[in-house]
């Protein structure tokens, strides 16, 4: 699905596979936000061919964080040669092509690499002349990061499993599995107050799973989250 000019959804729950990847091109070629599971990669690479894209244009895979569901293809798109971003934290799972031996979610796993660039915390990039701001936004997982993307006269907010839209007029919205070993409730509180205190106005937010946000509505978007966790994720 094109999205927008530059910005494509080329796998995910439309795609009956698990986790949204969207790329978005710039200057030099491509890159990907998420890489969805291992099983996605015929499906990202249909799509990818689909809009004239080649694989091999994709030069950065942008993670929102190191679950299979999004990271789960990070290795294959590395042997293409592109780079692939994480934050720090989150690097172990990508190393390790797994949730770590503590987690008892043994059955997610997939090719395991080495991350090119570990994020720390909060970080301004330009890619191709595209202005890039990683957010560190702990919760999900603790290295968990959003993307802040001015693309055009658009600004996509790619939320991974922070937060996500659904429901048929998008006006739902839910937070991600709390299954991970390092999920933290109060960590989690503390990235929406601080997201909601920024104040950003996302024309697209686009969320690892669940339908896109599109239009001036989508900044309500991140109360109607925020609203979701105080109620159900505390
Ligand atoms: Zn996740």
């Amino acid at each position: 699905m094109k999205i927008r000019n530059k910005l494509f959804y080329v796998s995910g729950g439309l795609y009956g596979q698990l986790g949204n990847v969207y790329a978005v091109r710039h200057a030099e070629g491509y890159f990907l936000i998420d890489c969805g599971t291992p099983a996605a990669y015929d499906t990202i690479l249909e799509n990818l061919h689909y809009w004239g894209i080649s694989e091999k244009e994709i030069t950065h895979v942008l993670l929102t964080h190191g679950h299979d569901d999004h990271a789960g293809t990070a290795a294959k798109f590395q042997e293409l040669g592109a780079k692939i971003l994480v934050g720090r934290s989150d690097s172990f799972m990508l190393e390790s092509g797994d949730f770590g031996k503590e987690s008892p979610f043994q059955n997610h796993t997939m090719p395991s690499c080495h991350a090119d660039i570990l994020l720390d915390a909060d970080t301004h990039m330009c890619i191709g002349g595209v202005d890039i701001d990683a957010y560190a936004m702990p919760g999900h997982t603790d290295g968990f990061m959003i993307y802040d993307v001015k693309l055009d006269d658009d600004h996509v907010l790619f939320t991974g499993d922070f937060f996500y839209c659904d429901g048929e007029r998008g006006d739902l919205a839910f937070t991600g599995w709390k299954g991970d070993m390092s999920y933290s409730s109060e960590k989690l509180g503390d990235s929406f107050k601080r997201l909601w205190e920024m104040q950003l106005a996302p024309t697209i937010i686009l969320g690892g799973h669940g339908n896109p946000r599109i239009g001036k509505e989508a900044k309500d978007l991140i109360m109607i989250a925020y609203k979701y966790y105080l109620v159900h994720n505390r």
